[in-house]
């Protein structure tokens, strides 16, 4: 009864406010339509993936904390800093990141990390599948044994790479400016596409990435990383990027 009681209530205010918010242009006219809050530019994709589908080797509490706390931390605020800046208005944030020099300063060093944040995240998830490890065939499989000697020779310098950075960073595999695979680490959330890069995978070595499961075996979380990594995800980037 009471619920019931609630649901009619609310009913009732949902139709009073439908009411108000269809008569409000006519009242108001343009100029408060256009003053209304702007939708924010950039939102939090949604996993591709159950939270625990990378069990065992990416364990669901962390995987949930990575996305739904600290990647939705990033877009909130990389909307913060590109609220400040209008001039930048309806830009990816591929382009943003891809001229930092040419952002009014005030808000470059916010869309380098939280844009960077939201951008490696959004690769990121987007890499990885319950399905994926092994080794990419292919373009890219061929590729990477021209460029490294054999996909194993990429792996160690893949891991090596991440293991090395110092504190909080990322490693990755990107195609540089001649188009030509590298391996590289950014640090913080530098992106490749800010050296003119395109990443193709980039693995996230910020504690709070892997310390829930593996705490300092950095090393450990590599090996599991690999695991899953979706390479048919990395090839189809690869040769889009090459075309
Ligand atoms: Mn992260």
């Amino acid at each position: 009864m009471t619920i019931r009681m609630t649901r009619r209530q609310a009913l009732g205010t949902l139709a009073g406010a439908g009411l108000a918010l269809g008569a409000a242009p006519r009242l108001l006219g343009a100029e408060a339509a256009a003053t209304a809050a702007p939708q924010a530019p950039f939102a939090l994709p949604p996993l591709p993936y159950p939270a625990d589908a990378l069990e065992p080797h990416l364990d669901a509490e962390t995987m949930r904390l990575h996305h739904g706390k600290h990647h939705a931390g990033y877009v909130a605020k990389l909307n913060d800093a590109v609220a400040r800046a209008p001039e930048l208005a309806g830009r990816s944030v591929e382009r943003l990141l891809a001229d930092l020099d040419a952002l009014p300063e005030g808000v470059r060093a916010a869309v380098r990390d939280q844009g960077g944040g939201h951008a490696n995240h959004s690769l990121l998830w987007a890499s990885l599948s319950p399905r994926g490890g092994g080794e990419p065939a292919g373009e890219l499989g061929g590729a990477l044994r021209g460029a490294f000697g054999s996909f194993g020779a990429f792996t160690e310098a893949f891991r090596a790479a991440a293991a090395g950075v110092f504190g909080s960073g990322w490693g990755w595999l990107a195609l540089d400016r001649r188009r030509g695979l590298v391996i590289e680490s950014t640090p913080n959330q530098g992106s490749p596409i800010s050296a003119g890069q395109v990443p193709l995978l980039g693995v996230d070595v910020w504690e709070h990435a892997y310390y829930l499961k593996y705490q300092n075996r950095r090393a450990e979380y590599l090996e599991a990383f690999l695991r899953v990594v979706d390479w048919r995800a990395v090839e189809e980037r690869f040769r889009r990027a090459r075309a």
